[in-house]
């Protein structure tokens, strides 16, 4: 668990010196226990202070980097086992399995390396791709491989022969591919691999009831950077083992099983392994493997990501200012939203839809949607009078008339006193924006 701010101060000085940037110890044990200074930043804390919170800082989740470069992907090291808690930190990777003895494996890689969207404003994308030795043959792996190691994704190499493996590493070992994987049969082999090529190694958890046995052999042979494989006979039992590492990690209950795990998605029914996937996403695996690779397939993968890993405590937020969709003249229809990235870019989608270029009034409602803020009084008739005048919309449209959100319909006789506008009541969901648009506005 992490460590409270009152049990670093106890460890500190107590002189209040301030050498280290804050007015007092406190003030720094509290940026310690946020992650926001780092303990040598205090030049007097004792030795026996320093293995205190050394110790006890050790991650209990190991950070293991996978591939290199701006092109790595960084799982583990993770402090909670709720997003509510504080914030997860290491989004996982969706890896889509190519098996080698696909018809066009340039064909299959290039589809891997497309899987890009743009989300609420953000692009996401697959940056992984595992490469199945299904073949068994080598030459047909190391083909893969090479296709694989010309786009910019993260490898995973999969094969049951270690000349295979050897074979491919030559050729992405600088890359830092994961190797997959280590078992109770061929442990010391793939450890030897991991080590010469300074690669991380899955292992494979093939006994629950003794899970840190084999990483702790493993670790011992020198190889730190491990990633659990914990997919079992059955999604439930999968979820089970997910849960049970996260909590025994994080509590520090079982030594040796301080590892980020990988799953597979199983099953011929693609939204059954589309279900198992955002499970898996949002119950601690670091890595999703899946043979899946239709966009509408992995758009909800990468969107349970987005939406699970970003700070709770820090909405998503768009700026707040005036937007022009599509060629507005003066005649184009002013519309009033908030900040929260959800509500604009639902409202620009639909805005753009109606095919009826408009300005969006965009309010700073510290990234709340638009009931929440009224709700909270952030979207209030002042603030959107103020921004009618801070924007200059007046000065780009002949008309004054602003459309407000449905929901907040109560605020239209006050908003039209505070501002002079006349106010227009819109739909109160975004969906009805393109019918509004093209009916009343007109
Ligand atoms: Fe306290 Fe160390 Fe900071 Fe001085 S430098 S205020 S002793 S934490």
């Amino acid at each position: 668990m992490a460590l409270k701010a009152l049990d670093i101060f106890k460890n500190l000085p107590k002189t209040n010196c301030k050498k280290c940037g804050n007015p007092t110890c406190l003030a720094f044990a509290m940026k310690l226990a946020q992650k926001k200074a780092s303990l040598d930043e205090c030049p007097d804390v004792s030795e026996a202070g320093k293995a205190a919170l050394e110790g006890a800082s050790v991650p209990p989740i190991h950070l293991v980097t996978i591939g290199s470069g701006s092109n790595s992907l960084k799982i583990g090291n993770e402090t909670v086992m709720f997003r509510h808690e504080e914030t997860f930190y290491h989004p996982p990777g969706i890896a889509v399995c190519i098996k080698d003895d696909a018809d066009n494996i340039e064909a299959a890689v290039e589809k891997v390396a497309n899987l890009k969207f743009h989300r609420v404003g953000t692009d996401i994308k697959v940056d992984v791709i595992a490469i199945s030795n299904t073949s068994g043959d080598s030459s047909k792996f190391k083909a893969a491989v090479e296709a694989a190691n010309s786009k910019n994704l993260t490898i995973v190499l999969m094969s049951d022969s270690t000349e295979n493996l050897a074979a491919a590493l030559e050729i992405c070992a600088p890359n830092k591919p994961l190797i997959h994987a280590a078992n109770k049969n061929n442990w010391e082999a793939y450890a030897k691999l991991a080590k010469d090529y300074k690669c991380p190694l899955a292992v494979k958890i093939d006994d629950p009831e003794n899970m840190a046995e084999l990483p702790a052999k493993i670790k011992n042979a020198g190889v730190e950077d491990l990633v659990l494989d914990v997919t079992a006979d059955s999604f439930s039992k999968t979820l089970q083992i997910l849960t049970a590492i996260r909590r025994l990690s994080l509590k520090k209950a079982l030594p040796g099983i301080g590892y980020p795990c990988m799953t597979f998605t199983t099953g011929d029914d693609p939204y059954f392994s589309v279900s198992q996937a955002v499970t898996y996403i949002s119950k601690y695996s670091g890595i999703v493997v899946t043979e899946l690779d239709e966009p509408e397939h992995i758009l909800p993968m990468l969107t349970t990501i987005m939406n699970i890993f970003t700070d709770p405590r820090k909405p998503i937020q768009v700026e707040s200012k005036l937007y022009e969709i599509g060629a507005v003249t003066e005649e184009s229809p002013v519309l009033v939203t908030t900040n929260f990235s959800l509500t604009y870019y639902t409202v620009e989608g639909e805005v753009e839809a109606s095919r009826i270029p408009a300005f969006i009034c965009v309010i700073d409602t510290e990234g709340t949607s638009v009931l929440t803020a009224f709700a909270a009084d952030k979207l209030t008739t002042d603030a959107i009078a103020a921004m009618l005048i801070s924007s200059k919309i007046a000065d780009k449209i002949k008309h004054k008339k602003v459309i407000i959100p449905g929901y907040v319909a109560a605020m239209s006789g006050g908003l039209q006193e505070d501002s002079g506008w006349e106010v227009l009541v819109g739909p109160r969901e975004a969906s009805g924006i393109p019918k509004y648009l093209k009916t009343v506005w007109k």
